[in-house]
């Protein structure tokens, strides 16, 4: 029996990370340093975590960062004067407002506050529907380190069939989205589809985006598929925590052509495409089209 090829999504990540390197000296070169701003509202340990990790990477490759931490009982009058000072400093190029916010605050009012030209999560409309009509803007991370991920295994995706199991703005949509501009043919399952299983069964690609420990089974994945598991679920085994994916490692990995693991998948990518935006932002700003940049290599 052949087990599934291994996507090496940290590896992945420290490559695109050093040739993003690159891009900031080429930017400081030409006077500009890369700076990123991310917001932290509340101690969420979880998005404690997130946060550190998004400043000690950009520290690594050269992006300023500024941690802005807001108290959990801020109000939003207050937050979002936080994000119309940031918009207004020509030093900032990029805002990040770590989700989920303490409740009382309202994400979409959030989002649709931050300059879209700052918008590193891609998550602001008008980034939403550049991402739609297919036209240049920031697109959402975690979407593009999976289409990263998927043409270093697949090449040409053109013709392939790929299944979305989740339907989320941030993961599903945006992802599905990018596959059908990468000539996909697309399928989303979400959870009033009939059948998932079933569907998720015909896919020569599976994205899985849902938030459900383990829920994709070898039952769910054809023969030679290729699988990018989304999924962070924090888990107890043996009374200890654990981190694992929506998709059952240890089963689909004996189906699968290529499988991403959790941890060490798609997290890094996000992180790597998080700076990547970062960067093109900062250019953008500047009025500096990026000539060639390393990471497109
Ligand atoms: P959401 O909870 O926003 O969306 C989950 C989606 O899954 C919904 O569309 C829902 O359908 C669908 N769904 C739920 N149950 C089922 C089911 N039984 N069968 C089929 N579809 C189902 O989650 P997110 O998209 O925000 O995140 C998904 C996962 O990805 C989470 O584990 C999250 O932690 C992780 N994540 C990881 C990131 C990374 O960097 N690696 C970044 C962002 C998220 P419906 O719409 O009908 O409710």
């Amino acid at each position: 029996m052949s087990v599934a090829h291994m996507i090496d999504g940290k590896a992945e990540a420290a490559r695109l990370l050093d040739m993003l390197r690159e891009d900031v000296s080429r930017l400081r070169a030409q006077g500009v340093a890369p700076c990123l701003a991310v917001v932290l509202v509340g101690n969420d340990p979880a998005s404690e975590v997130y946060v550190r990790n998004k400043v000690l990477r950009a520290r690594e490759i050269g992006i300023e960062s500024l941690e802005c931490r807001l108290p959990a009982d801020t109000d939003e009058p207050a937050l979002l004067g936080l994000i119309a000072r940031l918009n207004a400093d020509p030093a900032v190029h990029g805002i990040l407002v770590q989700m989920p916010l303490p409740a009382g605050l309202t994400e979409s009012a959030v989002i649709d506050a931050i300059a879209p030209a700052k918008d590193v999560d891609g998550f602001h409309r008008e980034n939403v529907g550049r991402l739609v009509l297919g036209e240049p803007g920031l697109a959402p991370c975690t979407p593009s380190g999976c289409l990263h991920l998927l043409r270093r295994i697949a090449h040409d995706l053109s013709g392939k069939h790929a299944v979305v199991v989740g339907r989320s703005n941030i993961v599903g949509k945006p992802v599905a989205t990018l596959l059908l501009q990468a000539n996909c043919s697309l399928t989303v399952v979400h959870s009033r589809s009939v059948n998932a299983a079933q569907l998720c069964r015909q896919a020569d690609i599976v994205i899985a985006a849902v938030g459900k420990p383990q829920l994709i089974d070898a039952n769910w994945v054809k023969p030679g598929a290729i699988v990018i598991d989304v999924g962070i679920n924090r888990i107890e085994v043996d009374g200890k925590p654990k981190l694992v994916g929506d998709v059952d490692y240890a089963s689909v990995s004996r189906v699968a052509s290529a499988i991403t693991p959790v941890p060490g998948g798609v997290g890094p990518m996000t992180i790597a495409f998080l700076m990547k935006n970062t960067i093109a932002a900062a250019a953008a700003q500047h009025g500096l089209r990026q000539q060639a940049p390393a990471s497109a290599a």
